[in-house]
């Protein structure tokens, strides 16, 4: 299906997008928009992925929920007000099909995807073309936005591997689960590096580390043998890479597996109890630049979410955790794009491409969505001669973003697991500059304090984002 629109009429060359799913379909209202024509290639309905059912776009291939819609205390919900100022199609879509769903936004997902189908198959500027794009794009297309999601299909992700090289891209992702340091108690964990080693980025005191006894150690493998675990879909039965086995299939091996790999005690002293040796030891990492975020080193699992939270925080100062992801493993196209990509979401190895979606290593339908949106309005200022100034990473947009482009830290032990797919979440924005303990003179504490904190974060980013769209002109919602 093609509008019928004579492209060589236009004052710009056309753009083109490839995929239309939750990104490429946001990529391409944007570019649209801004008054750039755009060639739209989707290969489905003439090649569906292992999940995708229908030939429409921006399908949702598992729930209907676009989660928590309230920015005063989730960074998805501020995404969903960002998105909405700036004239995003999927959350459009979304109002208009929302069903009821509590605080969350949940939408009927084929009135959805008929609504953003329905609304790019009529906008002049984009012309439809139902194609796989089988290898790297033809060196004509010049600006090219590549938004093929998780399931990218085989011929493209083999050519892109190609481009950024054996760890550039992951085809499976071996998730550990993710806690917001303030979280952690730290009167019972304590920084320090295996042997105290430095590194070349380190401190020599780099990571946390939680201690076990014996007592506890058997108590946790008990505890992970019995927890609920998710099957393996049929597309997703791969063998599990060195290194990257799920911590349930190691406990399964022998109850001391753990104790040798990921929970080895070696190397480390608790300085809140010196002269007793632990029996095992959890150590967690930093995530991001901020040094909120710390993953838990060579936790990758496929236990259930709710599993997974009650029999982590029975780990000593992990006991009041808050996880700004919990661990999974996935088939998964996903590029190392911190190292890979730069902060305009252009491959460094070919600059043309510039890339949107999952496959940039955002996780969730809305995270998809506003990467494709950014994506899309970074195209069209490049077209039409214009300088982007990324959102600032007070934003939730922009924390994103910057996550994904510069905000993980590769460490040197981390191999190519080291940059996981992440949600949008309040550990990946800066810090308020001011301390948040007391509001109208009351000294708040515990949930209140966590709450206002959330609202305060909520509350800079609005001003901010408004901000960066008076800033940059054109960009502002009409
Ligand atoms: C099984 C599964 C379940 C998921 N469940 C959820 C969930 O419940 N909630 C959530 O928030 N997120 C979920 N996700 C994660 C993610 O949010 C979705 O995958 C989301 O659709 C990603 O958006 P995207 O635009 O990057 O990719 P997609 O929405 O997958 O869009 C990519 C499009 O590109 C097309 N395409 C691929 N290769 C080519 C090619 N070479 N040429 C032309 N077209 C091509 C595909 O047909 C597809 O239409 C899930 C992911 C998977 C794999």
């Amino acid at each position: 299906m093609a509008n019928n629109l004579d492209l060589s009429k236009l004052s710009f060359e056309p753009i083109h997008v490839i995929g239309a799913g939750l990104a490429g379909s946001e990529a391409a209202w944007q570019i649209a928009r801004a008054g750039v024509p755009v060639v739209l290639h989707e290969m489905r309905p003439v090649r569906q992925t292992e999940v995708h059912k229908s030939a429409d776009f921006a399908e949702l291939v598992c729930s209907n929920s676009f989660r928590a819609d309230d920015p005063e205390a989730s960074a998805i919900g501020v995404l969903h007000r960002e998105m909405r100022r700036m004239d995003s199609l999927i959350m459009s879509a979304a109002d208009a099909h929302k069903v009821p769903a509590g605080g969350a936004l949940a939408v009927d997902r084929e009135g959805f995807a008929a609504y953003v189908t329905n609304q790019i198959s009529t906008q002049p500027l984009i012309t439809i073309v139902r194609e796989e794009v089988e290898g790297l794009p033809p060196p004509a297309w010049d600006n090219v936005v590549v938004a093929t999601g998780p399931l990218t299909a085989p011929a493209l992700a083999n050519a892109i591997a190609a481009l950024t090289g054996e760890s550039g891209l992951a085809f499976f992702d071996a998730i550990a689960p993710v806690v917001h340091r303030d979280s952690i108690d730290m009167t019972k964990a304590w920084f320090q590096s295996r042997y105290d080693k430095a590194g070349p980025a380190g401190t020599g005191a780099d990571y946390i580390n939680c201690p076990l006894d014996k007592t506890q150690y058997e108590a946790f493998i008990d505890a992970l043998l019995a927890a609920e675990k998710i099957d393996f879909k049929s597309f997703e039965k791969t063998p599990y890479f060195d290194g990257c086995l799920p911590i349930e299939v190691m406990a399964e091996r022998g109850r001391e597996t753990l104790r040798h790999g990921p929970m080895k005690p070696f190397g480390l002293t608790n300085p809140h109890n010196p002269t007793v040796k632990a029996y095992a030891i959890v150590q967690l990492r930093q995530d991001n630049a901020l040094g909120t975020l710390y993953n838990m080193v060579g936790f990758q699992t496929k236990l259930k979410h709710g599993a997974q939270a009650s029999v982590f925080r029975t780990i000593a100062g992990l006991e009041q955790a808050s996880f700004a992801r919990l661990g999974g493993m996935h088939r998964n196209t996903y590029l190392n794009s911190p190292r890979v990509l730069d902060a305009h979401l252009r491959l460094k190895a070919q600059p043309r491409l510039r890339f949107a979606g999952q496959i940039t290593g955002c996780e969730g339908y809305v995270e998809s969505a506003a990467v494709g949106l950014m994506a899309g309005r970074m195209a069209a200022a490049e077209r039409k001669g214009e300088i982007f100034i990324p959102p600032p990473p007070t934003t939730s947009i922009g924390s994103l973003l910057n996550h994904i482009t510069g905000g993980h830290i590769e460490v040197i032990d981390g191999g190519t697991a080291s940059f996981q797919p992440m949600n949008a979440n309040f550990g990946l924005f800066p810090p308020l500059s001011e301390k948040i303990s007391n509001v109208g003179g009351k000294r708040l504490r515990g949930p209140e304090k966590a709450a206002a904190k959330k609202r305060a974060l909520g509350v800079r980013a609005e001003v901010e984002l408004e901000n960066w769209l008076n800033d940059s002109p054109g960009l502002a919602a009409e």
